[in-house]
This record gives structure tokens, C-alpha cells and sequence, in this order.
């Protein structure tokens, strides 16, 4: 797996993908600058290796054409700011003006490109577009895991013009490391922890770990379809009704693979989904009717807690309950803390895909665990056990 390590970049321009896709206040200030911070030591080791670099990003959904309020000339202040260099920027990402301003770039200098997806050929992963962004750069290095399981232009396609020249930047790097050190490399015992609100979302996943653990913890809005499903009563909780079987089919794969599956056995109900909505605990299996399943119970916590503790190698995606309400994210804030725990005494902790990161960026867990994924989207295929076009782009000869 090369890196940026593997290439003296000494009068090279290194063309990087990187994940700008930041948000943007009215005024166009940026507002989370998470992404920027992450790709930076990646722009710095080419920067003091005596090369240049030229940025290319994309920024929202302008669905293949110019839109000024989605320009990237609206993050270079905010990037100049973070990488302590005055970062150029260009207004198109190919063609005459992009050559030009490459051509002109110097040694210890940043250039920022056009938004990719002022042009459609971007995401439809176009060969002459990605030939044309070919132009740009020595060497092609990606960082963005945000976009890596698209194949895109400048994610995926453009790796093609560098066959000998292109490699992943640290962020990428270190998202592959952590989830093969799951996936692949883990110290037994591994645990996964899936929550979220359904089955139908999370079956790839829980099919493709499967083999790979020996703890799943089952969380969250999930957690009814598998109580239903051996003949539990669950209210109003959220339920899949045309899941169950599937639901039933996981518990015997899981038996026949040593996976020990632990789901809750008590909850925090409420008479309504609504954070004021009256409350009380209940067996799993026994929520009456006009009650829903919101958090997980006491006791449940009780048995999570044993089992994260007892791991070396822990995955989490999903909240155990709903979150966003005060009264119903308990569960998964002591779930957060247990990881944390399990952290402190060694064990390696990865957190992504979807809600998860946002729960653990609510509740400030972001520095406890070992390693909170970047890329929603893609974290999740990875999971699901999909090679990512734009990693396998690198890895091909
Ligand atoms: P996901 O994106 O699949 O990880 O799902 C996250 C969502 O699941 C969050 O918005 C939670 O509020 C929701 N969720 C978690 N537990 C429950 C529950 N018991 N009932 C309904 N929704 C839930």
C-alpha cells in the first residue's frame, strides 16, 4: 500500500483529492473545519519535501453546473489559515486557466481547483475529463474517504493516467488501517455494536462481520424486529414485520459461527415518540401496547457494559436508542463511555458510518475512542465488504 511516505515529492506537484466538502454559513464562513485539519498533514509533508500541490474537491450538490454560491474560492481563506500557506485558487478545475495557474505554480506552494461538480462529467466518472485533470499534477495522491466508494472523475478514474505515480495520503491511510485492524487484523475478542433504526439498513453488514466477531450487540430500533421475530411483544415499537425471518436466519448463523449475540432485555418505553412523552422501564419482550421501545434499559446496560469490557477490538455503528432526545440518550452515551473504558485498558475502537459519529461528536467521546471514521457512505460499503473503487484505483498496478 503506497503512501505519501513512499515518494519524495522535491520538485513534483502532487495533485490530491482531498474532501473539502465543508459546511458553509450565509456568509460563507466555514463552519466545521474537521476535514480541512484532517488532510493537512498530508499537504504539509509534500509541502516540506520541496514540492507543490494542487487541491481538488468538490463542494455540495451542484449537480454539474456553475453555481457561485458553491465555489471553493469560499474555503481558501479558511485552508490558508489552517496550513499556515497562502493557498491560490483558480476558477475552473481543467482547461487553458487550470493549466495555466499549475504551470505557474512554485515549489512550497498550494493551488485550490474549481468545485469538480461544476462539471457533470465528474461524478458520471467521465475518461477524458479525468485525462484533462491528469494535466494537473506529477504524482496523484488520495486522501478523500468521504468519496472513495464513488467512482468519480477525480476519485477514481484519473488514478488510471498515473500508473507508476499515485498513492494514498495519510487520512485515507489510516481509515484502511482501522478497518482492516477490525475486519482483518483484530485482537480477539472483537465486538461489534450495531443500533440504528432498522434491520433492512444494517444486513449487509451484519452478514459480511458475522464471521469476522465474536460479540454483536444489537441496539437501537433494530432490536424489536429480532424480539418479535421469537415471539416477543414490542408495542408500537419500530418493527419490521417483513424483516423477521431475515432477523431469525442472523441468530442461527451467528449460533452455527460461535458468535455470542446479545440483544436488550429490558428498555426505557415511552407512551409517545416525543423527548416529554411519559416513561418506564419494561422487559424487551413484554412492551405494552401504545408503548414504544426508545433507549436501552438498566439491566441491558449491565450486560453491555461486561461484554465491551471484555473486548479487545470494538466496532460501533448505530445509537442504541434515539439519540437526538434528551431522555432517550442515555443508553448511548454509557455506551460511549464504556468504549472509552475499554480504550483506556488497550483495546482498539473504531466508530463510523452514519449517526454514530454524530453521536460520538454530540457527546465528546471524538478523542476517547481509537479512531472515529471521516466518510459516512463509504465506512458503511466497507462494513458491508465492498472493495471501494477509489482505493482499489491506487491499489491496481
Ligand atoms: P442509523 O442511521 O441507521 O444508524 O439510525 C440512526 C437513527 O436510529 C437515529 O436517528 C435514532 O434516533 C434512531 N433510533 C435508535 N433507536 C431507536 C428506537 N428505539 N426507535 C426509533 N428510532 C431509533
Amino acid at each position: 500500500m503506497l503512501t505519501v511516505d513512499d515518494f519524495n515529492f522535491e520538485n513534483k506537484k502532487a495533485l490530491i483529492r482531498v474532501d473539502f466538502n465543508v459546511p458553509l454559513d450565509a456568509e460563507f464562513n466555514v463552519t466545521d473545519s474537521n476535514r480541512i485539519e484532517a488532510a493537512k498533514p498530508t499537504i504539509i509533508k509534500i509541502l516540506e519535501d520541496g514540492g507543490s500541490v494542487v487541491l481538488m474537491s468538490h463542494l455540495g450538490r451542484p449537480d454539474g453546473k456553475r453555481n457561485p454560491g458553491l465555489s471553493l474560492a469560499h474555503i481558501c481563506d479558511k485552508v490558508s489559515e489552517i496550513l499556515r500557506v497562502e493557498v491560490k485558487f483558480v476558477e475552473d478545475c481543467v482547461g487553458e486557466k487550470a493549466e495555466k495557474a499549475v504551470a505557474e505554480l512554485q515549489n512550497g506552494e498550494v493551488l485550490m481547483l474549481e468545485n469538480l461538480r461544476f462539471y457533470p462529467e465528474e461524478e458520471k466518472g467521465d475518461v477524458s475529463f479525468s485525462k484533462q485533470l491528469a494535466r494537473l499534477g506529477d504524482i496523484f495522491v488520495n486522501d478523500a474517504f468521504g468519496t472513495a466508494h464513488r467512482a468519480h472523475a477525480s476519485t477514481t478514474i484519473v488514478a488510471r493516467f498515473f500508473p507508476d505515480k499515485k498513492c494514498f495520503g495519510y487520512l485515507l491511510a489510516k481509515e484502511i488501517k482501522a478497518i482492516d485492524k477490525v475486519m482483518k487484523t483484530g485482537e480477539k475478542p472483537v465486538t461489534a455494536i450495531l443500533g440504528g433504526a432498522k434491520v433492512s439498513s444494517k444486513i449487509t453488514i451484519i452478514e459480511n462481520i458475522l464471521s469476522k466477531i465474536n460479540h454483536l450487540i444489537i441496539g437501537g430500533g433494530m432490536t424489536y424486529t429480532f424480539v418479535k421475530a421469537q415471539g416477543g411483544k414490542v408495542g408500537n415499537s419500530i418493527c419490521e414485520d417483513d424483516k423477521m425471518d431475515l432477523a431469525l436466519s442472523i441468530l442461527k448463523k451467528a449460533k452455527n459461527l460461535g458468535v455470542q449475540v446479545h440483544l436488550p432485555v429490558d428498555v426505557i418505553a415511552a407512551d409517545d415518540f416525543n423527548n416529554d412523552a411519559n416513561t418506564k422501564i419494561v422487559a424487551v419482550d413484554n412492551i405494552p401496547d401504545g408503548w414504544q421501545g426508545l433507549d436501552a434499559g438498566p439491566k441491558t446496560l449491565e450486560i453491555f457494559k461486561e461484554v465491551i469490557l471484555s473486548s479487545k477490538t470494538i466496532l460501533w455503528n448505530g445509537p442504541v436508542g434515539v439519540f437526538e432526545m434528551e431522555n432517550f440518550s442515555k443508553g448511548t452515551i454509557a455506551i460511549g463511555n464504556y468504549i472509552e473504558e475499554a480504550t483506556k485498558n488497550g483495546a482498539f475502537s473504531l466508530v463510523g458510518g452514519g449517526d454514530s459519529v454524530a453521536a460520538v461528536k454530540q457527546f465528546g467521546f471524538e478523542d476517547k475512542v481509537s479512531y472515529v471514521s471521516t466518510g459516512g457512505g463509504a465506512m458503511l460499503e466497507s462494513l458491508e465488504g465492498k472493495s471501494l473503487p477509489g482505493i482499489a484505483a491506487i491499489l491496481e498496478a
